[in-house]
């Protein structure tokens, strides 16, 4: 077996080394160190150049080096063999952790303490038990799954949209665009963690935001696309949208002059709210080769007709 690796990271040696460790004894090429094509099983890419897949005649899968696969989807000359997009726990256990904070944060206000203090004001604000406060989550995959676990787990009031129906433990799941309007209109704190496809690209428009209560609060970590940045903006003037916590961004880095940087009621973060670790990563990898060679199906697949 030979992978074909090609990553976007400055320090590679990581992964090297957790390639060695998960997949020992097989034949690992660095690109641009290609060498005979005919060789290459695998490929574990970020971003490769158009064209460079389909020159590998018995490529059997292409596994993503990031969870979103845009950056494979705009090869015109992308191959057959199935896209794995990365699912790996550390990614999931940190997409968790972000999103409990952002929504504790949000749930305590703490954006509102900071100020207080910042102008030394003694004042307890009304409080709320966690069971009194209604998160949504937009998207409930791999990881917006796990993050309204522990937010049921924490004794938030949860509920989750996804396309297709649901059942989960200790939360109510809507579905579809019929599904959307009673999930919306009992949602406190909206959390986006959906798919970019065209049906999701600027769903957190003004419109979506006038069916939430008045004052409700917005979590977005999926993409910066799902996000009209206007509509938020206005919806904070006015008062429908009383904060929101952003790691994503339509232009990344966040240009100096946007006016989300110095705004009173947003939290800004540069995109980390999950991010891949080589052992972890290569980890999910190495056990999906290893289905494949046993005649098993991949886990994972991206299916490009329905856009994720
Ligand atoms: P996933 O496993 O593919 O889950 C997507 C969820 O969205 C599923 O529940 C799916 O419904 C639902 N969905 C898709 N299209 C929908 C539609 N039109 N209407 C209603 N629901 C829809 O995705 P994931 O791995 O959890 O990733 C979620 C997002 O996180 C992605 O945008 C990814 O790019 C982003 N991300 C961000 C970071 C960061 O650092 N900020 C890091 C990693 C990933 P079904 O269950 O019915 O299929």
């Amino acid at each position: 077996m030979t992978l074909l690796f090609k990553c976007d990271h400055t320090d590679i040696e990581p992964w090297l080394a957790a390639l060695g460790a998960h997949l020992p004894g097989r034949e690992i090429r660095i690109y641009p160190e290609v060498g005979a094509r005919e060789d290459i099983d695998y490929a574990l890419v970020y971003a490769p150049p158009p064209g460079l897949l389909a020159s590998l005649p018995n490529l059997k899968a292409i596994f993503s080096l990031w969870a979103g696969v845009d950056h494979l989807r705009s090869d015109p000359e992308l191959p057959a063999a199935p896209v794995i997009r990365m699912v790996e726990r550390s990614m999931t256990a940190s997409m968790t952790a972000h999103v409990v904070q952002q929504v504790l944060d949000l749930h305590t206000q703490a954006l509102d303490y900071r100020a207080q203090q910042a102008a030394r004001i003694w004042r307890q604000r009304d409080l709320k038990a966690p069971w009194e406060r209604r998160v949504g989550l937009l998207g409930l995959g791999t990881l917006g799954g796990d993050a309204a676990e522990k937010l049921a787990a924490l004794r938030f009031d949860v509920a989750g949209w996804s396309r297709s129906p649901k059942e989960m433990s200790g939360m109510v799941c809507y579905h579809g665009e019929d599904g959307l309007t009673d999930f919306l209109a009992r949602t406190d704190i909206l959390v986006c963690l959906l798919p970019m496809t065209e049906a999701t690209r600027g769903i957190l428009d003004r419109a979506l935001f006038a069916r939430l209560p008045r004052g409700a609060a917005l979590v977005n970590c999926a993409r910066g696309g799902h996000l009209v940045e206007d509509d938020l903006l206005a919806a904070l003037d006015e008062g429908q949208i009383s904060a929101a916590a952003l790691d994503v961004f339509g232009e990344e880095p966040l240009p100096a002059d946007h006016p989300f940087w110095g705004h009173p009621r947003v939290v800004v973060t540069p995109h980390i709210a999950a991010f891949s670790v080589p052992d972890t990563a290569i980890e999910s990898v190495a056990a999906n080769i290893r289905r494949m060679e046993a005649g098993e199906e991949p886990l994972h697949v991206v299916d490009f007709e329905r856009g994720y």
